[in-house]
């Protein structure tokens, strides 16, 4: 149920700030286990990170998250219990690689399936092995404990990878596919934070892969529609247009000791969980003041940077070319392309991205300016075909106010053996859920649902928990 702000409102047991996935999970959990729920949202919809865009053609597009995966068991069963019909990617073609100033055509099999040719394809496959090896003895509950963690720590993503993947081009590539992950350069987090994020979607390899992998299916009509449906499931009220500004825990013994203020409103209740992303979260007026520990863990959870666009074609041309519209390139600003057609159309849809350094260059430009740049790769890449257009959209999450960036955040050298342990640790009668929370596909849907669930099921235990005998 959705209404609009109360300034009447009454107090209740939990008070959720943001309508994302991990929100509205949350508050559906409490629901559940009886208690009173109010959801404050900053903007004028639910959804967050996932957003539905539209072709003026009338189909439904994702401005943000949008593919679904194996092993993404949270939102894959919450988008069937929703009556959501998933649907798999085109995947079939050549796919093809822009490096060196060369166009490059991966045979699509385990042989090549990038182009990086013989050697390269074999040096990026033992690069990818030992990822995924060094990614399973990291402790996903406690990153800070895994072996070797201080060390891992101490260094940059950067220089793990050229630590340890010898051929050049193999170098780059891995470079270029960890910024199409992370939506940052690899110098920018540290290896710790590289091998835990990994390792929580079950390795670079999943993570990197379309069939069988986290780029694998899309919902028909679009992700967006988990956070609408399951708003629409909700009993509980969902106030719209209200961003929360200060959070405040009395010391008294009174019932509702926390006042949440948000538009002008106080809201009063016995906990609350805050999904916004965490340096959004680390922006609010805390009384008492969070602790330098806990402030440090949610400002220096930087998101990535990422503008993401959404070609419509009047037909899907490079299928008939034989590709299978996925592009990846170390010498553009559009450094990944993937088909995204959807059933309900046949004109042909390309996404594209522009990640890490280059979507921080591109953020000067203007939509038109960075359209045709866009255009211009994509012509270069697939041929003149693409220079025409029916129509672009595009989102720059790090100009979005209540995101700030994404796909999620990520931990710079010597933060998750320092500060890690308070990131999700409840602050006093405050609790933390949103995807950067999630110890299984951390800064993904299913990360952000389950993450939700996590933090309702602390306060459940909590408002539960019998008085100790005298
Ligand atoms: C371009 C893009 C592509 C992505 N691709 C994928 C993908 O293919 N697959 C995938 O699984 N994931 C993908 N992701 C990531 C995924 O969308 C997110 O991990 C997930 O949606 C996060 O959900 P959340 O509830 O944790 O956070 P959010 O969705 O960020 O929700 C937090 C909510 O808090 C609100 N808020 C912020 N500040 C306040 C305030 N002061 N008061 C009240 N409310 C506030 C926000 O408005 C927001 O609604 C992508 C994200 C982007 C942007």
């Amino acid at each position: 149920m959705i209404i609009k702000t109360d300034a009447t409102a009454s107090p209740v047991d939990v008070v959720i700030v943001g309508a994302g996935a991990a929100g509205l999970s949350a508050a559906r959990e409490l629901e559940e286990s009886g208690l009173s729920v109010r959801v404050l949202e900053a903007r004028a919809r639910v959804g967050g990170r996932t957003e539905c865009g539209q072709f003026s053609s009338g189909t439904a597009i994702e401005l943000g998250g949008q593919w679904l995966g194996p092993t993404q068991d949270a939102a894959l069963e919450l988008a069937a219990e929703l009556g959501l019909s998933t649907f798999q990617v085109h995947d079939e073609g050549k796919t093809l690689l822009f490096a060196e100033g060369l166009r490059r055509e991966g045979t699509g099999d385990a042989d090549d399936a990038f182009g990086l040719g013989a050697d390269g394809s074999a040096a990026f496959a033992r690069f990818v092995e030992l990822v995924d090896e060094t990614a399973r003895s990291i402790d996903r509950a406690s990153p800070w404990l895994s072996p070797e963690a201080k060390r891992l720590d101490s260094m940059s993503a950067s220089e793990w990878v050229d630590a340890n993947c010898e051929h050049e081009l193999a170098r780059r590539f891995a470079h270029v596919m960890l910024a199409t992950i992370f939506a940052a350069e690899s110098t920018e987090y540290s290896a710790l934070h590289m091998l835990f994020y990994l390792s929580s979607g079950g390795g670079l390899h999943r993570m990197m892969t379309t069939i069988d992998g986290a780029q694998e299916l899309r919902v028909e009509g679009g992700t967006h529609q988990i956070s609408e449906k399951l708003a629409e499931r909700i009993d509980s009220e969902i106030v719209l247009n209200a961003p929360v500004a200060k959070i405040e825990q009395s010391q008294s013994e009174e019932q509702y000791p926390v006042a949440v203020t948000a538009g002008g409103a106080q809201h009063h209740c016995k906990r609350v969980i805050v999904t916004a992303p965490p340096v959004i979260a680390s922006r609010l007026d805390y009384e008492p003041p969070l602790p330098a520990d806990r402030f440090t863990a949610l400002s220096q959870m930087i998101p990535g940077d990422v503008i993401k666009f959404q070609i419509e074609y009047e037909k899907p041309f490079w299928r008939e070319a034989g590709l299978n519209g996925t592009v990846l390139s170390l010498d553009h600003a559009v450094s990944l392309i993937y088909d995204n057609c959807v059933p309900s159309s046949d004109r042909g849809i390309l996404v594209a991205f522009v990640e890490g350094h280059h979507a921080r260059e591109f953020a000067s430009m203007t939509e038109n300016e960075r359209a045709r740049a866009v255009i211009g790769d994509l012509v270069h890449y697939f041929g003149h075909e693409a220079g025409e257009p029916l129509e672009v959209l595009q989102r720059n999450w790090t100009e979005e106010q209540y995101t700030r960036g994404c796909y999620g955040g990520r931990f710079g050298t010597g933060l998750w053996t320092t500060v890690g342990p308070k990131l999700a640790e409840p602050y006093g009668l405050i609790h933390w859920a949103g995807a950067e929370t999630a110890q299984k596909w951390n800064g993904y849907i299913d990360g952000a649902i389950t993450s939700g669930r996590r933090a309702a099921q602390e306060v459940v235990a909590a408002l539960t928990e019998k008085p100790k005998p005298e």
